[in-house]
């Protein structure tokens, strides 16, 4: 049996209006050509919207402004509240940031939706019977971007989950399965070492998943999870993970289902939402019409979904599914029967509007899909919270016991060096000459009795009179009594 399409199962969110305002980027490589094709496809099958068009990407970032959006592409993004965009060319190095992270980060676009299935036997793929739906948490993680250089040798990125944000995605993908007769979810994460953070996503998972009793649970560590998935792909259905692994997962679900030029995503937000292809610019093949644009033409159909303009979505969606079924697509799709240009493939699936598929399922658009509306989760009260110590983080060249002596011999207040580690392995005391030391100290110092951050500035303040390089500090708190934060490995 052949997996039925799912991009009509993006949610619908949006008031069903006559003639929407819809913000068009047309980006930057293969964005022009493929975005063209797409609108083209979009206006034929009868998408009813009105284009603000912006300039993003590589020419803003050029022209001197970093984030690569003017505050009048804000201004369109904040009227229409609906982002179609092409891909964009991030630039590498020179402080750049992504703008797909800035755009999916300050219009609160939390949950990332990649549903990847298999398009048997007209695309090629391993496995015929992949159907697997892909909630990426949109905001956190890695991407916060805040990284910094240390030391010599050192350079950090901070990875930030919060209760509130895993909240929202893991019951987004509850409500999700539900709403679309998917049977079960799956967490992936790697709580086996990041313990708080990864472990806090699992806990949400296991506290939201009980109130799911209509849908099965289940949990893998990210790595044998990226590997069964590749594996045997049928086997899994919705699967729930934070930023970083989802974003690495989608592409391989995309492109074991077929193609990473078919898929389509929707960053969904409280308000606003945006469409995209899953795939980059693709600058090796930019302007040369073979570029597939099925990705971004399906991304147009879910946003047609949330539009309330379910018609036109089936109509486009069934074109396109029978251009497939007629051998017919881009060199990427490895069609039977003719390989076509991105424009010629474009006008191939315009062509066949009005028509439908014959073996693969039809698209089907339920135009009173109720939206999937998840809020921001009430704040519980502050728990409380109690400074026990002090992590220094040092810049030095020395042997953990020399660095050690200093430390105890400058310490203040009411702390006391415990321990030191070094990449985040005991050094001190008792540790392994066969430790590689880079030159980045983590020296932990616990209180003996009270302690407040002022007795934090003075520990401070004295190991800078003792010619001690401290590069960052983290205070280390219990919240109710339970222990915020990590112990050293081999602690
Ligand atoms: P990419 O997705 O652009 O390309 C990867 C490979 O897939 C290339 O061989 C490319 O030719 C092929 N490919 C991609 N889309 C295709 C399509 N529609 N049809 C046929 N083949 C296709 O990834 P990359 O090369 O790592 O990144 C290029 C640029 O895109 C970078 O600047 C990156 O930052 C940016 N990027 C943007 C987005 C976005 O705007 N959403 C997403 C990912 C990467």
């Amino acid at each position: 049996m052949n997996a039925p399409t799912r991009p009509q199962e993006f949610p619908t969110s949006s008031p069903k209006v006559e003639t929407p305002r819809v913000t068009v980027a047309f980006g930057d490589g293969i964005g022009p050509e493929i975005m063209q094709a797409a609108l083209d496809v979009l206006i034929s099958g009868g998408a009813r919207f009105e284009i603000e068009p912006i300039e993003i990407g590589e020419k803003v970032y050029k022209s001197g402004i970093s984030a690569g959006i003017t505050p009048e592409a804000w201004d369109s993004l904040r009227r229409t509240r609906v982002f179609y965009k092409a891909p964009i060319t991030t630039p590498q190095g020179g402080g750049f940031k992504s703008l797909n992270v800035t755009v999916r980060k300050s219009l609160g676009l939390f949950a990332n939706v990649r549903p990847c299935a298999a398009l048997s036997p007209f695309v090629a793929t391993r496995h015929p019977d992949m159907d697997v739906v892909i909630v990426r948490e949109n905001e956190e993680d890695l991407y916060a971007g805040i990284e910094h250089r240390q030391t010599d040798e050192v350079y950090q990125c901070l990875k930030l989950i919060t209760r509130p944000g895993c909240e929202k995605i893991v019951r987004y993908a509850f409500e999700y399965a539900r709403a679309y007769g998917r049977k079960k979810v799956t967490c992936m994460v790697k709580d086996n070492i990041m313990k708080l953070t990864d472990g806090l996503f699992r806990k949400v998972f296991d506290e939201v998943a009980a109130e799911y009793s209509d849908i099965a649970a289940d949990h893998y560590i990210i790595d044998i999870g990226t590997a069964r998935l590749a594996d045997q792909p049928e086997n899994f259905d919705v699967i729930v993970t934070p930023n970083l692994y989802g974003d690495i997962i989608s592409d391989v679900a995309a492109e074991i289902a077929g193609s990473v030029g078919m898929g389509a995503s929707a960053n969904i937000g409280e308000s606003c939402a945006m469409f995209e292809a899953i795939h980059g610019s693709a600058p090796d093949i930019a302007g040369q019409n073979i570029a597939n644009p099925s990705g971004l033409i399906l991304a147009g159909v879910t946003m047609l979904v949330h539009l309330g303009q379910s018609e036109a979505a089936a109509r486009i969606h069934n074109a396109w599914l029978k251009t497939v079924e007629d051998g017919v697509g881009t060199g990427d799709m490895k069609p039977e029967n003719a390989v076509l240009g991105t424009r010629e493939f474009a006008d191939a699936v315009i062509d066949r509007l009005g028509q439908t598929p014959s073996t693969l399922p039809p698209a089907a658009y339920d135009p009173d899909q109720k939206p999937i509306v998840i809020e921001t989760p009430d704040r519980p009260a502050p728990a409380k919270k109690e400074l026990v110590g002090v992590d220094v983080f040092t810049h030095d060249r020395a042997p953990a016991d020399d660095l050690a002596a200093r430390l105890n011999a400058a310490a203040a207040g009411p702390f006391e060096l415990v321990l030191i580690t070094n990449r985040g392995v005991k050094v001190w005391p008792q540790g392994l000459p066969e430790t590689f030391c880079t030159d980045h100290w983590r020296c932990r110092f616990e209180a003996r009795g009270e302690a407040g951050t002022a007795d934090v500035a003075r520990l401070l303040a004295a190991l800078a009179e003792a010619g001690i390089d401290a590069v960052k500090t983290e205070n280390l708190y219990e919240f109710d009594g339970e222990r915020g934060y990590s112990l050293g490995q081999g602690q």
